[in-house]
């Protein structure tokens, strides 16, 4: 069976939720689906019931030998008849667990159910004076109790029921102890008995599919509205242009990284040198190809798990590097620039000092034990950018180190 999606089974489960007019069957896929996702619930019923049956089977040969110890012969052959029953209960039981699927299961039953009709029907005619309406008793309650007990479908109960009903006539009918005034009487009990047991099963099928219906809705809308939270979320957080974190995604990481201040991090502002120029020279779309190609690079040189890239705004960035001690913190900043610049586009200057896109970062280091709050942190970092830029653009500066630490790229 191919599973369908969530999408087409919710749409299955109200299009079968819309049309009361046949509570016992869904749609083709919608039945599929209930069969196999129920077949387990299923089995274990007929299981239970089987065991059930077994029982109340030795429950009554016994109290029978208890009681009957004049009547050798009837014993022998009640016994042989019981014995039979439990054998038939055995296999069917045997076939239920290795089945393969619902269909082979419901056949099963099914089988049993007639041959357990058919014998007791025939225990019949090896009973004689007031034990046989024992045998009448047990042709009306055996298959109706295992087809009620093992929760058979109801248009399978139907078809078992009508056929039992038929196996009781004809051997009331045809065996000579009964005078023809019981003959009627005794079917019409039958088919009172079966008709009761018939409108329990139909109630008992019809809830079960209205609950399943409405369990699996809300199931799946549940699903579905979870599932497109947390994409909003992530919609929320990323930057459309060049699919990293934007700045509610960096804040977002800020709050996570502020519980739980054990390492050193890193905060560098990086900033497209020039963008002006080049949006200018080359027009806004290949200023956004630019943006997109930056993005890759940056975070293509971010090899920590906890590395975070975001686009802060406009043509920056900002970067979280994440270390347990940062000693190599002058070599990532310098492993970003010529990134950048490896990238060989070409520049918005038309002079040589700029001949391709470069960036300026600006860096501040937050130690574990660091009372500044990531804001003051990110206006060190700011600051340290600016000094970047009045420096000569295309460097790192790393707030609060010596300008001997702030070189070149
Ligand atoms: P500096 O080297 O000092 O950083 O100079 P700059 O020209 O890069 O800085 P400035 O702040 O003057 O210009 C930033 C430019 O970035 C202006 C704006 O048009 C451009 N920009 C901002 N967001 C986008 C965007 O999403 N796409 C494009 N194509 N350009 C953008
Ligand atoms: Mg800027
Ligand atoms: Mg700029």
């Amino acid at each position: 069976m191919i599973e369908p999606t969530r999408d087409e089974l919710l749409e299955e489960v109200t299009r079968n939720l819309a049309s009361p007019l046949n509570p016992l069957r869904f749609t083709p896929t919608l039945e599929e689906y209930y069969r196999t996702t129920s077949d387990r619930q299923h089995r274990r019923s007929l299981i239970f019931a089987t065991i059930i049956g077994l029982g109340i089977l030795c429950l009554f040969v016994i109290v029978r030998l208890s009681l009957n110890t004049l009547a050798p012969h009837i014993e022998r052959s009640w016994e042989a008849l019981m014995a039979v029953v439990a054998i038939v209960c055995m296999i069917a039981l045997v076939g239920v667990v290795f089945a393969r699927d619902h269909r082979m299961v419901d056949r099963l039953i099914v089988i049993v159910l007639m041959v357990i009709a058919i014998l007791v029907v025939e225990g019949f005619r090896l009973e004689t004076g007031d034990t046989v309406t024992i045998g009448i008793y047990c042709s009306v309650m055996m298959p109706l109790a295992v087809s009620s007990l093992a929760a058979l479908r109801f248009w399978l109960a139907v078809g078992v029921i009508a056929f039992s009903v038929v196996v009781h006539a004809i051997g009331v009918v045809t065996m000579s102890v009964f005078n023809p005034p019981i003959h009627l009487p005794s079917i019409l009990l039958m088919v009172a008995i079966g008709a009761m047991g018939l409108w329990g099963g139909y109630r008992e099928d019809r809830d079960k599919r209205r609950l399943f219906l409405y369990l699996t809705r809300e199931r799946l809308t549940a699903g579905i509205a979870q599932e497109r939270n947390a994409e909003l979320r992530t919609i929320a957080s990323r930057d459309p242009l060049t699919g990293v974190a934007n700045r509610r995604g960096f804040e977002e990481c800020l709050a996570s990284l502020s519980e739980n201040r054990q390492r050193t991090i890193a905060l560098a502002m990086v900033d497209i040198d020039h963008f002006k120029a080049f949006n200018d020279r080359w027009g806004h779309p290949e200023g956004d190809q630019c943006l997109i190609s930056v993005a890759l690079a940056l975070a293509g040189e971010l090899h920590g798990v906890d590395d975070f890239l975001a686009r802060f705004g406009g043509e920056e960035f900002v970067i979280l590097i994440v270390d347990d001690e940062l000693v190599d913190l002058s070599s990532v900043l310098d492993r970003l620039l010529r990134a950048v610049e490896a990238l060989a586009i070409p520049s918005g200057l038309a002079s040589d000092a700029f001949p391709v896109v470069t960036i300026s970062i600006g860096c501040a280091v937050i130690e574990p034990d660091d009372p500044l709050s990531f804001s003051a942190h990110l206006k060190r970092a700011d600051r340290a950018l600016y000094q970047a830029k009045t420096g000569g653009r295309n460097r790192w500066v790393i707030a609060g180190r010596c300008s001997a630490n702030c070189r070149q790229g």
